[in-house]
């Protein structure tokens, strides 16, 4: 869009950006096809809910919604620190993961300076690195869907501020391995950043070869979590990130100062003391993705084993993703296409309640007619 004299109002790296597709909202899918059952299965979101503690908390913090949130989450920051064995000044708090992300690229480059990431990962990291402008190295991921750590290391140049690795990545599932961390950690020069998104952190942290970032105490490391999934508090928006004093103090400065919300600071803490409720969650998951995967098994459906709370389908081609996303929200089922994280073929099942599996896999029976 220009103006009057030619001169460009909007920037090129703006223009350029595809706007973000929501996926149908469950009141949309209804009015159009009225199906009998909903499963929507479409956002990583956390099937169960939440803690219970969490409506208590935001009714006590109702009283304070007068005045400003604590800029710096003094409590939430603490129990976190203390439940990482870190100090306070090592954590920050911001509306979500994705406002993290924002802040990271608001605050560590140059005008020069470029990231790698891998092509088929986390949609926001490509969102908020466009918004900055910064030239971002996409590198292909492996046969095994996995990030190329190898092939990244190998495309840091004299300008790479940062690499981003999703760990477990979305949308895959996939994850990179101890060894396969511990070489990348050794590899990657010191000045520089190396942010690992453990989003799917809760889901993960058991896994017998899953490296845990924080493990690695290395000053270049910045670790991002969030209440958005096992925690079940996404519409709250609360994520954090931990890392070196001085990275959070400069990263303090770029945050929008009164974020994250009253309400959400209030929601987070009490889900963070719910431990019942944090295993449970992370139970449903693990019995979901066990039952989907030997329901794909049966059926010669091709997939990937996952670490996070979704499983990634693998069709032939773009156009059958197409149609049996299609066809399976015309049943109600709502999954999500992939291709904006770089996958048209793939298609990201979230794996939610048992009756949401079973009403997934009548669906996938009739719409297949292999029922
Ligand atoms: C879901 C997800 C997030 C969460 O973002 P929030 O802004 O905290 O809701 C971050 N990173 C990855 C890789 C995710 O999949």
């Amino acid at each position: 869009m220009n103006s009057k004299t030619g001169k460009p109002l909007v920037p090129n790296n703006i223009e350029t950006l595809k706007p973000y597709v929501a996926g149908k909202t469950i009141a949309e899918v209804v009015e159009l096809y009225k199906p009998e059952r909903i499963a929507k299965l479409a956002s990583n979101e956390n099937r169960l809910g939440c803690s219970p503690k969490v409506k208590k908390a935001i009714d006590e913090a109702f009283n304070q919604i007068q005045d400003y949130p604590d800029p710096i989450a003094r409590k939430l920051r603490s129990a976190i620190a203390e439940r990482n064995g870190v100090k306070p000044g090592n954590v920050l708090l911001a509306s979500g993961s994705e406002s993290i992300i924002s802040i990271l690229c608001k605050t560590f480059f140059l005008n020069k300076e470029n990231a790698i990431t891998a092509d088929a990962t986390f949609v926001g990291f490509f969102v908020q690195i466009g918004v900055r402008g910064v030239h971002l190295k996409k590198i292909p991921v492996t046969s095994e869907y996995k990030y190329d750590l190898k092939a990244m290391v190998n495309a840091i140049d004299e300008n790479t501020k940062m690499v981003y690795v999703a760990n477990p990545n979305n949308p895959t599932g996939t994850y990179n391995t101890k060894n396969e961390f511990d070489w990348f950690v050794e590899n990657v020069p010191d000045d520089v950043l190396i942010v690992v998104d453990e989003a799917y952190y809760e889901y993960a942290k058991d896994v017998e070869d899953y490296p845990h970032a924080l493990d690695y105490k290395k000053d270049n490391i910045i670790v991002l979590r969030t209440f958005s999934k096992a925690y079940g508090l996404a519409g709250f928006r609360v994520g954090y990130a931990i890392a070196d004093e001085e990275l959070i103090k400069n990263m303090m400065k770029t945050k929008l100062t009164f974020e994250p919300t009253t309400l959400g600071q209030a929601a987070a803490l009490a889900a963070y003391g719910d431990d019942d409720f944090l295993a449970k969650s992370v139970d449903v998951v693990e019995q979901s993705k066990e039952r989907l995967y030997k329901f794909f098994d049966d059926h010669g459906v091709n997939y990937m084993p996952s670490i996070s709370n979704s499983v990634m389908m693998i069709l032939p081609t773009e156009e059958e993703a197409i149609d049996f996303t299609q066809s399976m929200l015309e049943k109600g089922v709502i999954l999500r296409r992939i291709n904006a994280f770089g996958l048209p073929n793939c298609i990201r099942i979230t794996v939610g309640m048992p009756e949401e599996m079973e009403h997934f896999e009548r669906s996938f029976l009739t719409v297949t007619g292999k029922g």
